[in-house]
């Protein structure tokens, strides 16, 4: 890997430029814009457009959302910049079969007590399964499955369930389940179509590279990625860069 053949620096946030679902910092902002003027800068997400833009607190960014199913671009403007939402694919859930499945997947790996519902329907046409249900207390979510081991223990069960889509191990205690072909490398690779760029062009920092990690096919892919474990380190990345 060059750094002089570095074009663009991609972003996944939570865990990478953030905590999970918390704000980005005065600092890292800072840090961003410098960045900016030698880079273009790109985020990557699991979450939709519109909830990383104001994670963000409305940093000028370019940002694919939803795994590539949305793009959008954000246009400076006083007092407040503004989000242009550029594409904004949906994808039909056949709901009644969805609950099916996750009923039986509900059976066949002893999910059986939940609160709330049993899966989760997007209008992107994500999904989302809930271990302990949609209703679960917060505390119990967050102290489910940390480190994330059970979860990866029944991986492969959750994606022979859902064949026509790609499996995630996110959130506290969920699996995110998100249509074919969405994806972030998939996304990647439309941005570069675009804009004419090759992966050795990007450079890509996420957290979530390991199995069922929503980077995992970035980190498996020829995209060069530097791995961070934690999100308070990424300043001694950007540092080099700057
Ligand atoms: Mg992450």
């Amino acid at each position: 890997m060059s750094p002089h053949a570095t074009k663009v620096l991609a972003f996944d946030l939570d865990g990478t430029l953030t905590q999970h679902k918390s704000p980005l910092s005065p600092e890292y902002s800072g840090l961003l814009c410098r960045l900016g003027e030698k880079y273009t800068l790109l985020m990557v997400g699991a979450g939709s457009c519109v909830r990383i833009f104001k994670q963000m607190k409305r940093f000028p960014i370019t940002i694919i959302g939803n795994y590539g199913m949305q793009y959008a671009t954000v246009k400076e403007e006083t007092p407040h910049n503004r989000l242009i939402l550029e594409r904004d694919n949906r994808v039909e859930v056949d709901k009644e079969l969805a609950v099916s499945r996750a009923d039986a997947l509900r059976r066949k790996l002893g999910y059986t007590s939940y609160q709330g519902d049993t899966i989760e329907i997007h209008e992107s046409g994500m999904l989302t399964f809930p271990i302990l249900g949609t209703e679960a207390p917060i505390q119990d979510k967050l102290s489910y499955d940390p480190d994330r081991t059970k979860r990866r223990e029944v991986y492969a069960q959750v994606v022979d369930m859902f064949p026509e889509y790609k499996v995630y191990v996110g959130g506290s205690s969920s699996f995110d389940i998100v249509p074919h072909p969405y994806a972030k490398l998939y996304a990647l690779d439309l941005y570069c179509r675009a804009g004419g760029l090759t992966h050795e062009e990007i450079l890509y920092f996420g957290d979530d590279y390991g199995l069922g990690g929503n980077d995992e096919d970035v980190y498996l892919s020829d995209v060069p990625f530097q791995c961070i474990d934690d999100y308070r380190t990424i300043p001694e990345y950007f540092k080099k860069l700057l």
